[in-house]
């Protein structure tokens, strides 16, 4: 089924030829590739701390952009959009992280003339706000978590609200992200003190301290979908990741499709993603979060959580199952094109994991780790996996430096398999060959992950790590 909707088409697109990806290492690698394969040139930016970087090398034209502080350079929205004007960019990639999100960065490249390759700014604010961002859900017919998220802020009201919805509860901050302002409350009596540390936090981080209530469940997968939309009204989704393996709220492992799903939940979950986007005219690549309840003898109910306006990181889990390409998506949508295909042309094929190696310490609390990778290599040779079946997708070479200045995700480790078994084994091997040298990285923690019988048995929950720690540290 394709979904059509009767919105006012926005049709205005200017051509490009020359794309600047406004992002640093693994994922602006893999941008470029992409862009090149549909025959257009590519402009790196860049901070003093990635001069030599593997981005820069690999790009057409390289631009700096500022100091090694990401504030003053990848975060500069002036210094980019110079970038771009210098180098008769005419779209923008962003990645994720970074200006991804920032609705002030798009409403400065619309003014500049410049193809943002994401969602307008509307969509962005729409999703910024997540009381706001819950109304327009349930406007939409989105299953929300049974809560709280009105504009009343009164402290009686709220616990009334929070007794009414039944412990525990979680407090979470309107403004929030990056699971700052979170806190669990397990009962009535605790309520008013979580909700004053809460408001704090939320203040200091935010400069808002607006809170909304949400049922706390207690063993969640976290599931979210891959969805697309184009100017044309269409919008399609392409199927689920669960990434319930977290270790602080961040993921580690992701793999697609969520396994256990029937076709009937796939299909529910996977529309209720679509008019999410689709409520709040969104364009591009986008992905609608939710939580799972898989608490014992629970029917898979789902609950929408957040929709993240970008690509992920995850994503090649997902164009390993469907055989799509997501940046050439993304970069056709922005030239005006309509979706590549329909729903009912999208299909999954076997199974796909993603693993994160990050330049970290897991025997000093994940402490992260710098230095110079004397050899960093996936050696297929002498292993029986073929080449379609593992890809890494690095910012980092043989040779390279780790800074301590961005994010410690060197590369991805993304494999595919008939069916979920068989990609597991392949994740193994595939983990196995990777030949790293001179920096210390989480490896074995991905190994000690991806070969721990409760995984393999998909006994899958957000605290998965915390409830194995005994047997992954
Ligand atoms: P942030 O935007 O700060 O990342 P989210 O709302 O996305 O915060 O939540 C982050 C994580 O917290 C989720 O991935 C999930 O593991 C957990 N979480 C959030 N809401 C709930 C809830 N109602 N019940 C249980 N766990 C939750």
């Amino acid at each position: 089924m394709s979904h059509l909707t009767s919105s006012e088409p926005n049709l205005r697109t200017t051509p490009f030829d020359t794309l600047l990806i406004a992002n640093r290492g693994e994922i602006a690698c893999r941008i470029m590739r992409t862009a090149r394969l549909m025959g257009l040139k590519t402009v790196a930016v860049y901070s003093d701390a990635d001069a030599n970087a593997r981005h820069v090398r690999e790009a057409d034209e390289a631009i700096r952009i500022g100091p090694a502080a990401a504030r003053e350079s990848y975060l500069n929205i002036e210094a980019v959009i110079d970038a771009a004007k210098r180098t008769g960019s005419g779209a923008i990639h962003p990645g994720y992280g970074f200006l991804s999100e920032n609705g002030a960065f798009v409403k400065a490249l619309e003014e500049a003339g410049i193809t943002f390759i994401g969602p307008p700014a509307s969509a962005i604010a729409a999703m910024g706000d997540k009381s706001a961002a819950k109304a327009r859900m349930a406007n939409a017919d989105v299953p929300l978590v049974p809560g709280y998220h009105g504009d009343n802020q009164d402290d009686d009201l709220l616990r009334a609200e929070a007794d009414n919805i039944g412990y525990p509860v979680m407090l979470k901050a309107s403004a929030g992200g990056g699971g700052k302002g979170m806190r669990v409350v397990e009962k009535s009596e605790a309520f008013q003190a979580a909700l004053e540390g809460c408001r704090r936090e939320s203040k200091a981080a935010f400069g808002d301290d607006r809170m909304l209530i949400e049922k706390y469940l207690v063993q969640p997968r976290h599931v979210e979908v891959q969805v697309f939309c184009d100017r044309h009204g269409h919008g399609v989704y392409l199927f689920e990741r669960d990434c319930s393996v977290q270790r602080r709220h961040q993921k580690v492992l992701e793999e697609a499709p969520a396994p256990g799903m029937t076709p009937e939940l796939r299909a529910a979950i996977g529309n209720a993603a679509v008019r999410a986007a689709q409520e709040i005219g969104y364009v591009g690549a986008g992905t609608v979060e939710f939580l799972l309840d898989a608490s014992p003898g629970q029917d898979g109910s789902f609950y929408f959580m957040e929709m993240n306006t970008r690509l992920q990181v995850e994503h090649p889990v997902t164009e390993m199952i469907t055989g799509q390409d997501l940046v050439e998506w993304q970069l056709r949508v922005a030239m005006g094109e309509s979706l590549p295909c329909t729903q009912d042309e999208l299909t999954i094929t076997g199974h796909s994991f993603e693993a994160r190696l990050y330049a970290e310490d897991p025997d000093q609390d994940f402490l992260p780790a710098t230095g110079q990778l004397t050899r960093f290599a996936l050696d297929l040779a002498g292993t029986n996996l073929q080449a379609d079946q593992v890809r890494l997708d690095s910012g980092v070479e043989s040779g390279d430096t780790v800074s301590m200045h961005y994010d410690p995700m060197l590369a991805k480790l993304i494999v595919h398999g008939s069916d979920r078994d068989a990609a597991l084994a392949t994740l193994n091997r595939a983990l196995a060959a990777l030949d790293i040298q001179g920096v210390v990285t989480n490896r074995a923690f991905l190994q000690r992950l991806a070969t721990h019988p409760a995984f393999k048995n998909v006994e899958l929950d957000t605290r998965f790590i915390e409830r194995h720690e005994a047997t992954l540290f």
